[in-house]
């Protein structure tokens, strides 16, 4: 990974890229900060800087040999270690531990560096468990970290959640992270430090990763996607300076537009009572997927529930794209104290109809009608 492709930051950037500069780098490293703050996307940054055998001021070259195998996670002197549980595959009499899942991990890595905890048990199926990093795990480092670099100036390890570490595996890490082998780098990425087991801690070198300038983030929004000024700093805002919700922000507010559109254009034909114009509504829809039909009711009853029923307070998601009052404005026409309640009904029937499978052409032609009944009411 190259500095310039780790969101913001620029100020810890330069403290990492001198300490490199000035032959400084400190042997383990703790890099500390919630995960869309972007503590292992600069840890894997700092690696490649250092074994970068083209670097600038500013960056790595990212196109070296070794550039080029630790972007690609294949360089045989980066090795990981990452909190683990056993799986259908790996089941516990295999001694669970990063190897038999590293295809996996840097399947995920690669496509995202800012994961979080929960996305990477999800993606190895141990969702409702807790991954941890054991004793063997931690055999498997001192093996791995034992023989002299293959081609790198630094053998790398990067613990990612160390606080996932026991205290066997603590117990047999600190000698090694205290004094480790010459030109070894350990680097250790947290998201709560308070629970790393204390010795580990007072080992390491602190780096703290704080979250991300907003105005960061706006840019990203306005720059890249070419989103408005006033959105995109309304969903930077709301990112609070981590660059995965931002991302996860972006998502729902895509999908929020989409399900705004629909919505406005059912109470609008509704209203205007254009049985043809309705059943060719209801087609449309019928033909997406069913979780998005899914995800529209509950848009729309969510809305209704809580924009004109509970005193019109408006759902985050949907203040992303409005302002309050313009967005009950728009429906002020529709929408009143007679017929909210029967309009909130025919969207649940409409949930509950598709939750058993109905015709989904059926269900949206139904609500559709009953729309507009209520509407003319
Ligand atoms: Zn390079």
């Amino acid at each position: 990974m190259l500095f310039k492709s780790v969101v913001g930051q620029h100020e810890l950037k330069q403290q990492l890229r001198q300490t490199v500069q000035e032959g400084r780098i400190a042997h383990a490293q703790l890099f500390w900060g919630a995960g869309g703050y972007g503590p292992l996307p600069l840890a894997l940054a700092l690696a490649q800087y250092i074994n970068c055998t083209n670097r600038s001021d500013d960056d790595a070259c990212g196109v070296c040999p070794s550039c080029h195998k630790i972007q690609k996670l294949i360089h045989p002197d980066l090795h990981f270690a990452v909190p683990v549980n056993s799986t259908k595959e790996v089941p516990e009499a295999k001694k669970p531990i990063t190897d038999h899942f590293f295809p996996r991990w840097r399947e995920t890595l690669l496509a995202n560096p800012y994961l979080n905890e929960q996305e990477w048990y999800e993606t190895i199926g141990i969702e409702n468990k807790q991954g941890h990093i054991g004793v063997n795990e931690a055999s498997r480092i001192m093996e791995k970290l034992h023989f002299k670099s293959f081609e790198a100036d630094y053998k790398m390890m990067v613990i990612w959640l160390p606080e996932r570490m026991n205290v066997q595996a603590a117990n047999r890490l600190l000698k090694l992270i205290e004094e480790p082998p010459t030109k070894t780098l350990f680097l250790l990425v947290s998201e709560d430090t308070t629970r790393i087991i204390k010795t580990i801690l007072s080992r390491t070198q602190l780096v703290h990763v704080p979250p991300i300038d907003e105005a960061v983030l706006v840019a990203v929004k306005t720059a890249q996607d070419g989103l408005p000024e006033a959105q995109a700093r309304k969903l930077a805002r709301a990112a609070a300076g981590s660059y995965s919700r931002l991302l996860a922000l972006t998502a729902i507010h895509d999908d929020t537009q989409e399900h705004f559109a629909h919505f406005v254009a059912l109470m609008r034909l509704a209203y205007t009572v254009d049985g043809i114009a309705l059943m060719a509504w209801a087609e449309e829809l019928a033909q997406t997927g069913r979780e998005h039909q899914k995800a529209f009711l509950l848009y729309a009853a969510q809305m209704l529930r809580e924009s004109f029923m509970n005193n019109r307070r408006v759902p985050e998601v949907t203040h992303l794209l409005h302002d309050e009052e313009a967005f009950a404005g728009k429906f002020a026409p529709f929408v009143n104290e007679r017929n909210i309640e029967a309009i909130y009904q025919a969207f649940n029937l409409a949930i509950a109809h598709l939750a058993q499978n109905g015709n989904a052409k059926i269900i949206f032609t139904d609500l559709a009608m009953r729309l507009a009944i209520q509407i003319k009411a």
